[in-house]
């Protein structure tokens, strides 16, 4: 079966602790038969944005086709954010913005017109926009459900479907906002079986937050998916058909 995994990270190092480098990377990718893996900054969460997106374009074209960029920028900042955005958009490399709002320091609400100039921008360019979730102060799962409403032809991800406490509001949410997905990043078997059983298997997509530990992460959260007492069709959507159509990539 084939494997998308919709929620890693490739970055050099997270402050001063080294991550796995690219070669590591691509080893835990193998390893798990995960056939291309959509990445995100970490440092780009913390620090400047723009060398960040650089970077990660940069790594990413040493494998291409298997990794696939997502930008992310500082909507505190206001039109610098959106013109970052843009300049992203404008090389036609990356497939997808993400934002860590409780990393970042914003809840949603704060940055409103910026927030919606951006997803206002990311649905013209058809790229999904993943925000982590699950987590208060400003990441919780109602704080992004309310942001996709927002912007209804923008394409939002939660980035961890409701993580742990969060999973029934997720599955809610993604049940009642027609543009909103979930990446089962976090959920265990039980909440995945609760996902597809509220939400439908066809707005679920998989995850591992790969990058901040080694390949053995990918194992676990894939088991959630694997054990989940649910059919093989909706196993096969979201461990690649789901992920497959929001990234427009040939579903044959
Ligand atoms: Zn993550």
């Amino acid at each position: 079966m084939r494997i998308i995994d919709f929620h890693t990270h490739l970055d050099g190092r997270w402050f001063d602790a080294p991550l796995l480098d690219q070669a590591s990377f691509m080893a835990g990718m193998d390893r798990c038969c995960i056939d291309r893996a959509c990445v995100f900054t970490l440092m780009g969460f913390y620090e400047d944005t723009a060398p960040h997106n650089d970077a990660l374009l940069e790594r990413a074209a040493k494998s291409p086709g298997r990794l696939l960029p997502f930008i992310t920028v500082d909507p505190k900042l206001g039109d610098a954010a959106v013109s970052e955005l843009d300049r992203c958009i404008a090389t036609g490399k990356f497939r997808g913005v993400k934002f860590h709002s409780w990393v970042q320091a914003f809840a949603p609400s704060m940055v409103k017109p910026t927030m919606i100039a951006i997803l206002e921008r990311a649905a013209e360019a058809d790229l999904p926009v993943l925000f982590h979730d699950g987590k208060p102060p400003y990441s919780t799962t109602f704080q992004i459900a309310a942001a996709a409403r927002w912007v209804p032809n923008a394409k939002v991800v939660l980035g961890h479907a409701g993580l742990a406490d969060y999973v029934d509001v997720a599955a809610q949410m993604i049940r009642d906002v027609e543009n909103l997905y979930g990446c089962v990043c976090g959920p265990r078997i039980g909440d995945v079986e609760h996902l597809v059983k509220v939400a439908g298997a066809h707005k679920l997509i998989f995850g591992s937050d790969f990058g901040l530990s080694d390949w053995m992460i990918i194992d676990d959260r894939l088991d959630s998916i694997r054990l989940a007492a649910i059919t093989d069709e909706q196993r096969e959507r979201i461990l690649w058909r789901n992920a497959a159509e929001l990234l427009k990539l040939p579903l044959a």
